[in-house]
């Protein structure tokens, strides 16, 4: 079986649709792993879950996904994603909004926990550092985690109780060591590619293939603006930061 990997589809349909043909050129899989914040951001939310929900797939809750709903409040979002997080709820159907109500914060597929932010803290805790990455292999008892929230590929590695961090490359065999894999973000990076980033798991090879893909980032800044979502959100897609 294959999965592809997704997080941080935030909205862009465009990038999700590119990701999503990519993936099909490469043969398909066999199901979506989504790791949250399907919406927030960008300017077509309904549209991506849409979109989502016609696959089979798996997806758990990011924040902006609950906030959106009004599941958790935005008191800690910056003033942008304030303003985009009330757009989006605007765009939702009754449909959109009890499928994110009924996200589960976390899921076990396989030999992978999955979660939005961190195992420990689903919904809020961003692993950027080792430290907090090496605090987090306590809090989930399958052999490897996937997270997404930061919107940087990496990958944090437990090694004998030391925690080594280390870029995703295209191809990460999958050993003996624990890992939290970060595939990146779909629709908004800030690893300072604007290309999507997307990963697929091959279960029989085991093995993660990460890729970059390339779409019209300017056709997704003219809707936003259209959309008067707020201006930094959109030039923040063609910096990938
Ligand atoms: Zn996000």
């Amino acid at each position: 079986m294959r999965y592809a990997i997704l997080a941080d589809i935030h909205g862009n349909l465009d990038a999700f649709q590119s990701v999503l043909q990519d993936i099909d050129g490469r043969g398909g899989v066999d199901e979506l792993w989504c790791l949250g914040d399907i919406v927030g951001y960008g300017p077509e939310p309904s549209a991506c879950l849409a979109l989502l929900r016609q696959y089979p797939h798996i997806c758990v809750a990011g924040n902006h996904d609950w906030a959106a709903v009004g599941k958790i409040d935005i008191a800690d979002f910056n003033p942008d994603a304030a303003a985009a997080c009330k757009w989006t709820g605007h765009q939702l159907n009754a449909d959109d909004v009890e499928y994110l109500e009924s996200l589960p914060a976390k899921v076990v597929r396989g030999e992978f926990t999955i979660a939005h932010g961190s195992p420990r803290d689903p919904l809020y805790e961003y692993i950027f550092s080792v430290v907090s990455a090496a605090s987090n292999f306590q809090n989930f008892g399958t052999m490897h985690c996937l997270v997404g929230h930061t919107h940087v590929p990496a990958v944090f590695m437990d090694s004998e109780g030391l925690c080594l961090k280390s870029p995703l490359l295209s191809i990460l065999q999958l050993g003996g060591e624990r890992l939290i894999v970060n595939p990146g973000s779909v629709g908004q990076p800030r690893d300072g590619n604007p290309r999507a980033s997307y990963a697929v798991y091959d279960e029989a090879e085991r093995v993660i293939y990460s890729y970059r893909i390339s779409y019209d980032i300017a056709a997704v800044q003219d809707k936003m603006r259209r959309c008067g979502l707020p201006e930094f959100l959109s030039l923040r897609l063609s910096e990938g930061l």
